[in-house]
């Protein structure tokens, strides 16, 4: 009789196995770990929202505040019938980490409401989300230096504006109070490019890992994007910006996507704009045109490919079906999408892990520009733009007095062009992931390369958030 391999499958304390088998590599005191990893508070509450005279329910949230080493905390909002505080803390740690390996001066938080919005109309989200939003303030577990939501799984730019505007109504006057929130639609104080910022910074990530010739021979990959294989599972905010940027501007062929309803296929490639425009139509990616429908979503793991991006929720990829996985690289786009023992036996087939918290930290990434420019109330570019362009026209015209002839118009245009809020904020990124890769990578090779990547992320971030512990000190 074959034996059932039972796998915890407890997010937190998921989270903690990892935290764990980086600490080994690490010179920290047991006390000083134990610190970093606990979650340092949890706020759990029940509310009602009455939705008509006689009609009113009560509802579950949550908000965790991980560490505050660095503050404001932050992290996302998650509204979904699968929360629990078990969930809400593992993503809260998670967000510790992310930050400080993307050099974000934030502690992680994570917060959540259990239940469906796609059960819901948008009247009714609204209350959710306001008195959500209420419970926060009554507790200062918002404020723009204290805690600060964004969106994740089940929320956007709408509910991240109805955020703000509970909390401007609570604080009048407050001239700080954008801030309290990111994620913001851009009329409303947000800033451009961060709404696709996560599928963004998940194009940078890959787009570097295939840059490292050795790293690549030995997964029998050639450098560069042009033509490589991708499949998706979760064609949500990441999963979608991921598949669009990666198509459009690297020459990937998307050949698999994922949802929870079923799988598509085409070996040539997705259209994702025609494939996003008919989601909006159907409510569904079944049945595009372009593509084959599989209705069973598990098939997902079966499709051979370069690059396998799970882009959809925790816990995906486990002991169960990780054997049925067949691509050369794993890079993970949702957070914790897989479990420790399905990553000992996919890193032992050789398939390189991109670890989440690495991958997907364009999010908080572009977040923080948010919060500084909420801050400094002032779009980023506004100041440098023009002088930029007048700069650049007397260097245009010098080079041409030089070269005795006139640069074509379209070409002129470009180098004289002054940089606006999207080319600074997409610049911003892509130094980011960039740089966190390249450190990353050297960590992996100089300290732990017998380990995932994931190890290696989970060291950097350790030892920054434990250096900063150590210089504050213990009060009193
Ligand atoms: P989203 O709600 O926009 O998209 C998630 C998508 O996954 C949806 O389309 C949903 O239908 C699909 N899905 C759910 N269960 C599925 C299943 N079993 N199989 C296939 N598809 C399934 O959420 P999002 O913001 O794109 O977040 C996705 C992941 O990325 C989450 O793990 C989230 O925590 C992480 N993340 C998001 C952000 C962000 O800025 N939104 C930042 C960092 C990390």
């Amino acid at each position: 009789m074959a034996t059932v391999v039972k796998e915890d499958l407890n997010f937190n304390n998921i989270v903690s196995r990892q935290f764990d088998r980086a600490a080994q590599y690490l010179k920290i005191h047991q006390a000083l770990l134990s610190q970093i990893k606990a979650c340092n508070n949890v706020y759990y509450f029940q509310f009602p929202v009455r939705f008509s005279d006689d009609h009113y329910e009560i509802f579950e949230g949550w908000r965790a505040e991980h560490s505050q080493h660095k503050k404001p905390v932050k992290g996302g909002t998650r509204f979904s019938e699968l929360v629990s505080q078990d969930e809400i803390m593992a993503l809260a740690a998670l967000m510790t980490y992310k930050c400080a390996i993307v050099d974000v001066p934030f502690g992680g938080s994570k917060g959540g409401v259990r239940f469906n919005p796609k059960k819901y109309t948008a009247g009714q989200i609204e209350r959710i989300t306001r008195r959500f939003t209420a419970e926060l303030i009554r507790k200062e577990y918002i404020g723009p230096g204290e805690n600060v939501p964004g969106p994740d799984v089940g929320t956007g730019e709408r509910e991240m504006a109805w955020m703000a505007d509970t909390y401007d109504t609570f604080k009048p006057g407050g001239i700080d109070n954008l801030a309290c929130v990111t994620g913001k639609p851009v009329s409303q104080g947000g800033i451009a490019g961060r709404r696709e910022a996560t599928g963004r910074g998940v194009q940078y990530g890959i787009r570097e890992a295939f840059q490292y010739p050795d790293d690549l021979r030995a997964l029998s990959l050639t450098p560069g994007l042009e033509g490589k294989t991708v499949v998706i599972q979760g064609f949500g905010n990441v999963g979608y910006y991921a598949a669009k940027f990666l198509s459009e501007e690297d020459g990937v062929k998307v050949i698999g996507i994922g949802e929870w309803d079923c799988v598509l296929t085409n070996p040539d490639g997705l259209d994702i704009e025609k494939l996003n425009d008919w989601r909006k139509v159907k409510g569904s990616i079944k049945d595009f045109p372009g593509a084959q429908t599989n209705p069973n979503p598990a098939t997902i793991w079966d499709i051979p490919c370069d690059i396998l991006i799970p882009a959809a929720l925790e816990n995906q990829i486990t002991l169960e079906n990780c054997d049925r996985i067949k691509c050369k690289v794993l890079a993970e786009a949702a957070n914790g999408p897989t479990t420790p023992d399905a990553e000992q036996a996919l890193h032992k087939r050789g398939i390189k892990i991109i670890p989440d918290i690495f991958l997907n930290a364009g999010g908080v990434t572009v977040s923080y520009f948010e919060w500084g420019k909420n801050l400094s109330h002032m779009r980023f570019g506004r100041l440098q733009k023009h002088l930029e362009e007048m700069k650049n026209q007397t260097l245009v015209r010098a080079i041409e007095g030089l070269i005795g002839k006139e640069i074509p118009l379209e070409q002129k245009k470009f180098l004289v062009r002054g940089p606006e809020e999207i080319d600074l904020v997409n610049s911003g990124l892509e130094e980011t992931m960039v740089s966190a890769y390249q450190e990353m990578r050297q960590i992996h090779l100089s300290k732990a390369p017998k380990e995932s990547m994931r190890t290696a992320a989970f060291i950097i971030a350790i030892q920054k958030v434990a250096q900063a512990y150590e210089q504050l000190g213990i009060f009193p």
